[in-house]
């Protein structure tokens, strides 16, 4: 069997979803489960609607109806009023209207499971409804009751051996008789509620069925030929890579190449299933493989930029030397306010972290390093991290920037730059 995974941007409007179906007749005769987005940038529209909600601005409703319409223009356009895929649409909007009529109560991190969420309930109803409209046998699934995880919302963990017996006792009888259509990113808590898995957290959730199901390779459909050497809206002399090995594109992501999400490949790296990137504008193109015997070797250098980065330096109050046991204490206030350390670097006095910009958890875990430590930040930052690079292009990448950090190995450079 295979796995597709079809990102925001392959299901952004009507001709989008259309091509989709294009591609999945094509594959038609294979046992097929598919793994959608949510349609273009509306998560990050429900990202702006919970922040809205939560601190209960005037423009809740003014952000929901733009949501709102966005979905109900794609739906017109692909199919008749009278169609059964509206009553679904608004059972699924109907899921958050509750919420966001009452002042909110729970955690920031709970509020946005279930309202983000809504984004892949529509676009796998919509894509599943458009499906069988262009005459596929294909059945919606909701991915909660398969994907099991604890309650860390935002960022749930997957329980695997719950995971794969739910995945193992159905999935295989249904896909001998149609197509499965689920949500990306969504896993469901032992009392039912809705949690994500990380933003781009769908490439995750094609690789986990992938795993238990043994699939014969994931696919995900994306906007670009294959795996860049670096983003292609910031270079322009990008090659792809044909192949890749298993752990090159873990190193990749692990430094913030936001192709594939980081948690996706290790579960394909296990079972030894190949992931395949490859275009939705040219399906037939081979794209990036991902698998043991792909690339390790690279005359080009991976270019990786994050950015919206802080940087922050924590030192003991008492102008002594950070300790052991005081970075231990550091490191469990990161752990506790989930903040993930891309590069960190110690001196006598002090300890130097890069991390990515969350304002919710940054000002969190300001305060409570702040209790014992003094704490000095710059924010607005870049990280940029070369693999396999020269001095040369490292030289040229930092060229009129204030470099704040510099840490280098042999295969890999990092920078921490202003500007
Ligand atoms: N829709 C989610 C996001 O944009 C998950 C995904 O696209 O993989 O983060
Ligand atoms: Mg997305």
């Amino acid at each position: 069997m295979l796995v597709f995974k079809f990102g925001g941007a392959s299901v952004k409007d009507a001709a989008g979803i259309a091509n989709l179906a294009l591609i999945v007749k094509k594959h038609a005769a294979e046992p097929l489960l598919i793994v959608v987005s949510a349609m273009g940038k509306t998560t990050n529209a429900l990202e702006d609607l919970t922040r809205a909600y939560v601190n209960q601005q005037d423009n809740v409703h003014q952000l929901y109806d733009g949501i709102k319409q966005y979905h109900y223009q794609v739906l017109h356009e692909l199919f008749d009023d009278a169609h059964p895929v509206f009553d679904e649409v608004a059972n699924t909007f109907v899921e958050i209207d509750w919420m966001l009529e009452d002042e909110p109560h729970d955690s920031y991190d709970f509020i946005y499971d279930q309202i983000v969420s809504i984004g892949e309930l529509l676009s796998s109803r919509i894509v599943n409804a458009y499906l069988v409209h262009a005459g596929q046998l294909s059945r919606w699934l909701d991915v909660r009751g398969y994907i099991h995880t604890d309650n860390n919302y935002r960022e749930g963990l997957v329980d695997w051996n719950k995971t794969c017996a739910s995945i193992q006792k159905d999935l295989p009888a249904l896909l001998e008789n149609s197509i499965i259509v689920t949500q990306g990113f969504l896993g469901g808590t032992s009392e039912n509620f809705t949690t994500t898995l990380g933003r781009e957290g769908s490439d995750y959730t094609a690789s986990i069925f992938a795993a238990c199901l043994n699939a014969q390779s994931v696919t995900t459909w994306k906007d670009v030929p294959g795996i860049l050497n670096a983003d292609p809206k910031l270079f322009t002399d990008t090659v792809k890579f044909d192949e890749l090995s298993y752990t090159e594109a873990i190193e990749m992501t692990y430094y913030g190449a936001s192709v594939i999400h980081p948690k996706t490949i290790k579960p394909l790296y296990n079972a030894g299933i190949p992931l395949l990137v490859k275009s939705f504008n040219d399906p037939d193109a081979a794209g990036t493989k991902i698998s043991q015997t792909g690339k390790t070797h690279f005359d080009k250098a991976v270019i990786i930029i994050k950015q919206n980065q802080v940087l922050l330096s924590v030192s003991a109050k008492d102008y002594s030397f950070v300790s052991e046991s005081q970075m231990s204490q550091i490191y469990s206030l990161f752990a506790k306010n989930h903040v993930k350390i891309n590069v960190l670097q110690t001196s006598a006095l002090s300890l130097s972290v890069c991390i990515d910009w969350v304002e919710e958890r940054f000002e969190k875990l300001l305060l409570e390093l702040r209790e014992n430590f003094n704490v000095k930040y710059n924010n607005r930052l870049s990280l940029i991290t070369l693999r396999h690079y020269q001095y040369s292009l490292l030289k040229e990448l930092v060229e009129g920037k204030i470099v704040l950090l510099e840490q280098t190995s042999r295969n890999t450079a990092q920078v921490v730059v202003a500007g």
